[in-house]
């Protein structure tokens, strides 16, 4: 595929960070469970339309839960090796999170990343609308001035990939099983540590 080999060429990079940098700790169940959100609801999408109140207490308390997570963030497979790497190709990184910007720092940080990253290049969901929203990658490939092409969105779900390719970027899935529809994914690996691999030009 010739996605493949154009991998090692682009030196733009967007991540997904729980799940795809770190191992996803989430349990949004338990979430959807305490803040009384329904199975089926996506999370941040519900409580945009609770009464000011409780929206905000519900965000309070789901700020507070997150931060518990993310001092405790441990690396994906391969992540701190991938980042590094394209680090010092001298690529531009960024990352895209529906996680608050303030926690993606302590968990760039808890897992030694947070240099990789200049400060305005991590979007959380304060500074982007949620992903599949493609405003965040908008974001990066006006302010960066690069071809949507040129841009790869690494991510670990549907939204990261449905996001890339709203926005028009190179999709890349890592840490999960092929999804049940792949087509906003041009390229899936096991883990970054696969991918980091393709990118040196290994297996
Ligand atoms: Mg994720």
């Amino acid at each position: 595929m010739s996605n493949l080999h154009t991998l090692a060429t682009l030196t733009h990079w967007v991540f997904d960070m729980d799940g795809t940098l770190t191992v996803g700790v989430h349990d949004f169940p338990a979430i959807r469970r305490e803040l009384e959100i329904p199975p089926s609801a996506d999370i941040l999408h519900h409580l945009a339309t609770l009464p000011k109140a409780e929206r905000e207490a519900k965000h309070a308390w789901l700020l507070e839960h997150e931060r518990e997570l993310a001092l405790r963030s441990t690396a994906a497979t391969g992540a701190v090796e991938l980042v590094l790497a394209l680090h010092r190709r001298g690529c531009r990184l960024g990352i895209l999170t529906r996680n608050a910007k303030e926690l993606a720092h302590l968990t760039l940080a808890a897992i030694g990343l947070d240099t990789c990253f200049k400060d305005d290049d991590v979007l959380g969901r304060n500074e982007a609308p949620p992903k599949p929203h493609p405003g965040g990658l908008d974001h990066f490939i006006g302010k960066w001035q690069v071809a949507p092409m040129h841009v790869v969105m690494v991510g670990d779900s549907h939204l990261d990939m449905a996001c890339g390719r709203a926005a028009g970027t190179r999709t890349v899935l890592v840490n999960v099983p092929p999804l049940p529809d792949m087509t906003d994914v041009d390229c899936r690996f096991s883990d970054c540590q696969a991918l980091a691999r393709r990118i040196a030009g290994g297996d």
